[in-house]
């Protein structure tokens, strides 16, 4: 396969799929541009060796067509400053416009495509969508892995169309090298940590970390269905009834995998969902009528960060409790540094998730760790086991 080290984009238009999905305030300002920093490296590498970049990207989840909140234009100038560069924008990713500016691009030149999610074509996979972006350029490189396990045209049709003339970008080879080193003879212990609103969408993911994994650690909403499972008592904390039965599976699979499946011992409850709330903290299987559990308690911050700092190999998806609310934030702050403790004395980790990502962030720890991964789905799906969309494209 090609690698993008090894190939030379000079002459060349290059198509680049991007993942510039930024967050933007009312005013369009970006309040977190790290996505756009981290596709710098690739979108560099073709205009320094004398090709043009062409970019596409998706912003938001627009509905309908056009709305102003969701286009790329707004990036525009930041972009421009970022690579030291006039950027120029295209009203439509396949108009006449689109056409016209790709064959008129000189060498180093930039051009910014408008939102591919204005067309429904993008969502469904559209091949004659797929083909129509794929006359903008000469050579394909896929650098979104946010959008790898999705089947869109822009992040895996479109590769039909290139056969050889495709590679990965350097954020996507990076984020395939750190899920494998994880995976892949990783130094053990190897503990994952697992949290987050809901069991439904990590059920799969925990399954198969079951075969890998030396213990795996459940926290937020989602371990109060396992502690139902095992008979607890819990209040009107977040509990997937439909998956109690799933949950007792799961409990069993851990014990025939030889897994250390932990759970929380203790939980911070609030008889109201918000920050002011009455408080009590108590065992997790006597959660009082009336409360919910919002954040894991003292003694399982203590019980979790004793494996943590074992641990050499440590993967990390889904915040503790409800983290956005001071008051239930500690338990995903404790683990958060004792992860980042691990780390400095040698372990390996591995952050993914756009909620743990934040939670980081807002803990300002995100340089703390050996990799923060960009994609949430992308990253559970990779660990489940599953060929991304994205990748296999282009590696047939
Ligand atoms: P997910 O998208 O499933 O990873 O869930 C992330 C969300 O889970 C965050 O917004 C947290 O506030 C929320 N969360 C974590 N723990 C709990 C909990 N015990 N109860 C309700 N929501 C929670």
């Amino acid at each position: 396969m090609n690698q993008i080290s090894n190939i030379s984009f000079k002459g060349k238009r290059v198509l680049i799929r991007v993942d510039f999905n930024v967050p933007l305030d009312k005013n369009y300002n970006i309040t977190d541009e790290s996505r756009i920093v981290a596709s710098l490296p690739t979108i560099n590498s073709v205009l320094h060796q004398g090709g043009a970049a062409i970019i596409m990207s998706h912003l938001g989840r627009p509905k309908n067509g056009y709305e102003k909140k969701y286009s790329l234009q707004h990036l525009v100038s930041r972009l421009s400053v970022l690579l030291k560069k006039d950027v120029d924008f295209c009203s439509s990713c396949i108009n006449d416009e689109a056409l016209n500016k790709s064959r008129k691009i000189k060498n180093g030149g930039v051009l910014l495509l408008e939102n591919l999610r204005f067309h429904p074509e993008e969502k469904k996979g559209d091949p004659v969508f797929a083909k129509k972006l794929s006359n903008l350029g000469d050579f394909y490189i896929n650098d979104a892995f946010g959008t790898a396990h999705r089947n869109h045209a822009s992040t895996a049709v479109i590769a039909n169309y290139f056969h050889n003339n495709k590679c990965f970008g350097h954020l996507l080879s990076l984020e395939i090298k750190n899920l494998e080193l994880s995976l892949e003879n990783p130094k053990r212990p190897l503990t994952a940590i697992m949290g987050g609103a809901k069991i439904t969408g990590k059920i799969d993911v925990i399954r198969s970390l079951f075969k890998k994994v030396d213990y795996l650690i459940i926290g937020g909403g989602m371990a109060y269905t396992f502690i139902k499972a095992l008979g607890g008592e819990t209040g009107s904390s977040l509990c997937d009834n439909e998956k109690i039965d799933l949950a007792k599976e799961l409990i069993d699979l851990a014990k025939k995998n030889n897994v250390s499946l932990v759970l929380p011992s203790d939980s911070v409850n609030a008889n109201e969902f918000k920050n002011d709330a009455k408080i009590i903290t108590s065992n997790i299987f006597c959660v009082p009528s009336g409360f919910m559990g919002l954040d894991i308690g003292p003694n399982s911050i203590s019980a979790f960060t004793k494996i943590i700092s074992n641990s050499k190999t440590i993967i990390w998806n889904g915040p503790m409790g409800v983290f956005e609310m001071r008051n239930f934030q500690k338990g995903t702050e404790k683990i958060a540094k004792s992860i980042a403790l691990a780390t400095k004395k040698g372990a390996y980790s591995l952050v993914g998730g756009g909620d743990s990502v934040a939670a980081i962030k807002h803990f300002d720890l995100n340089k703390c760790f050996s990799y923060v991964s960009t994609g949430g789905g992308a990253m559970l799906e990779y660990l489940e086991g599953r060929k991304l969309p994205g990748i296999s494209a282009i590696e047939s």
